[in-house]
């Protein structure tokens, strides 16, 4: 996976992707990270790449041109016209399922807004994408970029040690994850679940479902209703309803 960022910040990029399990997989070549500074394309030798808003108002708008070279840049290097997503609080609000759709591709292009914003034209020609992470406004689409980036990156083969540990987490299923423990067994007068400590995993599997139905039905009522749902795991919704 090749994730080029087109940003007025690259060292923020820089900075935050090269660092911990993203850095690894950067260094181990499972994914790779190109940030275009959107500066460079700005055709004037101020650097200049906003301006006021036609029909007045506060702030500053990005301009059309820099935004549009440097995503032509981006498809010039890697040949074929990719997904382009626009970080913007007017988009569909990133998902787990949308990480999973995204982990597919083999290039993403991320477009960092400041300021009010980016020119709407630019918009309409080059992004397939709008997306949110969520419903606040940020400065900037850096953070937004990052958060989806690592996100993404989880999924993609051999970036995490082990591959197992991106499938049975938080919205599996729609349903958040069991909780976790590690030694020691007691802690301050708490003790681990004993089951945890039976060494019988048929047991410790049916236990960990069931916390994990808990906890979704008492922290985010709101994804049961899409839950994939067994019938072993009806019959324990029906015992806790009693
Ligand atoms: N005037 C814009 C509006 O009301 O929709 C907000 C502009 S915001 C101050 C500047 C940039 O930050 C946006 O262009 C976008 O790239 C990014 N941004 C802010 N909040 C975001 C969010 N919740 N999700 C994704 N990107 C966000």
């Amino acid at each position: 996976m090749n994730f080029h960022v087109l940003t007025l910040f690259p060292e923020m990029i820089v900075q935050g992707v090269n660092t911990s399990i993203t850095g690894r997989a950067i260094e181990k070549g499972f994914i790779s990270l190109d940030t275009v500074d959107i500066r460079e394309f700005a055709g004037n030798k101020y650097g200049q790449v906003d301006d006021y808003p036609y029909g007045g108002g506060a702030g500053m708008v990005m301009q059309p041109g820099p935004v549009y070279r440097s995503y032509e840049s981006v498809v010039e290097k890697i040949g074929y016209t990719p997904r382009v997503i626009y970080l913007t609080p007017q988009g569909k609000v990133f998902n787990q399922k949308m990480a999973e759709d995204f982990s597919k591709e083999k290039d993403l292009v991320f477009l960092c807004g400041h300021y009010e914003g980016i020119d709407e034209r630019v918009l309409e020609m080059i992004v397939t994408d709008n997306v949110s992470i969520g419903d606040y406004v940020l400065t900037g689409g850096e953070l937004p970029s990052m958060v989806m980036i690592d996100a993404i990156s989880r999924l993609v083969p051999g970036v995490l040690n082990n591959d197992d540990s991106a499938e049975i987490e938080s919205f599996h299923d729609n349903l958040l994850e069991y909780p976790q423990y590690t030694r020691p067994a007691e802690f301050m007068g708490r003790k681990v679940p004993p089951i945890l400590l039976s060494g019988n995993h048929p047991k410790v599997d049916e236990w960990r479902r069931q916390q994990s139905i808990l906890r979704t039905i008492e922290r985010r009522p709101d994804l049961m209703e899409k839950a994939n749902l067994t019938e072993a795991d009806m019959k324990f919704i029906k015992s806790i309803e009693k």
